[in-house]
């Protein structure tokens, strides 16, 4: 009988019959006032498609590595988001870009950090954790990786579109009104909130049926973000991170506090340690990261295809689906 057990046991349980892929777009100032109903139902069509792109992967029995790049890559070549195409701008009127993945079967993890060539950050994140010894990988030498994997290469002028250009003037604007008032250098003294009401990093977490977890993110950044800033999205365990064991995580908000606090793995801490449930254990992060001074939210999922994505913001570009294949997408808070 025990015999039996151990050679049958793996076989029965080695897939699930469940699966789950959640995904956010960017936490922040999101509210009825801010968005108007057209450009609403665009980020819901979106954020719908990239559901889809990853669905397509965990419903084929594929692998949620794969899911969580497809579902992040829809979002990086929309306008919408400020990831890849669109963007926000450096204090220099440059795009820098940040991303990274994590597989949550063996801890493998892959980031670039300052790109500003790579179509698709979160595809050389990938080719980082896949194909070189390396975590992570910034600026010029991450580029010419990408390329010699045979990545997309663009000008950066790809990466720009008008609205960028014309929240980027906006925020100096008020830049320049917080130097004179507060005698500081306003690309330093970052309180993106107060410059744009969203934030629009993007990212995706998923368990497929053999109950394997993985989480991407991809960003732009802040807006007038000074040159070589880079965030928490590129750095594992503050903005990406995924372990079999407890949870898949991305985060959005001000990258300093969630760099300040490990947020992500945080999370994963709690659980790991102290048994705390999912939701609690966000919420804890979520106050700690408002007590550095700082906003945002996050997505989580973990192998049994419970799920969060929770914010202390006013709103939060999200959605999830599962095995029953009918997406579901939220914008605001509840
Ligand atoms: N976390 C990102 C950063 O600080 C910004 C965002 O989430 O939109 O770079």
């Amino acid at each position: 009988m025990f015999l039996f057990l151990l050679f049958v046991t793996p076989f029965v349980f080695a897939e699930n019959n469940y699966f789950r892929l959640v995904i956010h777009g960017g936490a922040g100032d999101i509210t009825e006032q801010n968005i108007s109903e057209e450009l609403k139902k665009e980020h819901e069509k979106k954020l719908t498609e990239a559901l889809q792109a990853g669905y397509t992967i965990l419903s084929q029995g594929g692998d949620s590595i794969d899911a969580v790049q497809a579902a992040v890559m829809v979002m990086e070549d929309s306008p919408l988001y400020n990831a890849g195409k669109g963007a926000s701008l450096t204090v220099d009127n440059k795009v820098e870009l940040d991303a990274s993945i994590m597989d949550g079967r063996d801890h493998k993890a892959g980031a670039v950090a300052g790109v500003s060539h790579i179509r698709n950050p979160i595809m050389a994140a990938y080719k980082v954790m896949t194909k070189s010894p390396y975590v992570m990988m910034g600026g010029i030498g991450a580029e010419e990786f990408a390329q010699a994997e045979g990545l997309d290469i663009v000008e950066p002028s790809y990466f720009i579109i008008e609205s960028r250009t014309e929240q980027l003037k906006k925020v100096k604007e008020i830049s320049q009104k917080v130097e004179q008032e507060k005698g500081v250098n306003a690309a330093l003294y970052q309180d993106p909130l107060m410059y744009d009401y969203k934030y629009g990093t993007v990212g995706a977490v998923a368990v497929d049926i053999r109950g394997n977890l993985a989480a991407a993110t991809s960003t732009g950044g802040t807006t007038n973000k000074h040159y070589g800033r880079i965030g928490d999205s590129p750095i594992i365990g503050a903005g990406t991170y995924a372990d079999n064991n407890t949870i898949a995580i991305s985060t959005t908000g001000l990258g300093e506090a969630f760099i300040r606090t490990v947020a992500a793995y945080d999370v994963a801490a709690q659980i790991k340690y102290r048994q705390t449930p999912l939701a609690e254990a966000a919420k804890n992060t979520l106050n700690s990261v408002q007590e550095m001074g700082g906003a945002g939210g996050m997505i989580a999922v973990d192998n049994k295809g419970n799920f969060i994505m929770q914010f202390n913001t006013k709103g939060m570009f999200r959605g999830t689906i599962g095995q029953d294949g009918v997406p579901q997408v939220a914008i605001y808070g509840l």
